[in-house]
């Protein structure tokens, strides 16, 4: 079965594509259908996000589209950036230096909890499926590891004793916002046998 995903997040279809193991589910992406225009997402929300991405991708190709919205939220900061993750400190600003801008940020703070959020929304012409996933954890001091995306090396998991940058992609996605959200989502597919 063909599901579009409607991203141009390198990253996130990475992650995904690994999700998919055996499933019978094709991810198409933006990229692959040459689609380059710009989607507001102007919800208040990761889940409305998800939401306004899916359902602008079902409207044009009326093809079954799977969008997610994702971001860290940092509880010392009130919960930001959250759904402004990606454009937190400009949208051209590298990773590294969004890492270092929240370790500035935190300098000094005991409360260095934080979680990544992940709403994936499903559209096909008779469904919409929503799934809200989380993963918590910490944020440290320095950048540690290069494996993962974005905010991934100041992201510390104590069941690991690494932080997410330090982790395989395998490992990742067992227990990531992204991973358990998917993981649900194929679950949903797989239990319906159809995609219509
Ligand atoms: P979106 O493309 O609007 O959903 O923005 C997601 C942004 O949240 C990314 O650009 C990253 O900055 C951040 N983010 C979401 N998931 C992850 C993750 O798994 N690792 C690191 N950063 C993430």
């Amino acid at each position: 079965m063909k599901i579009l995903l409607a991203t141009y997040n390198k990253h996130k279809l990475h992650e995904l594509q690994s999700l998919i193991g055996n499933a019978d589910i094709e991810l198409v992406s933006l990229d692959d259908l040459g689609f380059n225009d710009e989607i507001i997402e102007d919800g208040n929300s990761f889940i409305e996000n998800a939401l306004i991405k899916a359902e602008t991708i079902f409207n044009k190709y009326k093809i079954p589209t799977l969008a997610d919205d994702s971001g860290i939220c940092i509880d010392a900061l009130g919960g930001k950036p959250g759904i402004h993750s990606a454009r937190f400190a400009g949208e051209n600003t590298d990773p590294q230096s969004k890492n270092e801008i929240i370790i500035d940020l935190l300098k000094g703070n005991p409360n260095r909890k934080a979680h990544y959020t992940c709403a994936l929304a499903y559209v096909s012409k008779n469904e919409k499926f929503i799934i809200e996933k989380y993963c918590h954890g910490t944020i440290i001091e320095k950048e540690i590891g290069l494996n993962g995306f974005g905010y991934d090396p100041i992201f510390y998991l104590a069941l690991f004793g690494k932080t997410l940058g330090e982790i395989s992609l395998k490992e990742k996605n067992e227990i990531s916002h992204r991973g358990q959200a998917f993981i649900e989502f194929k679950r949903h597919i797989e239990n319906k046998n159809s995609i219509d």
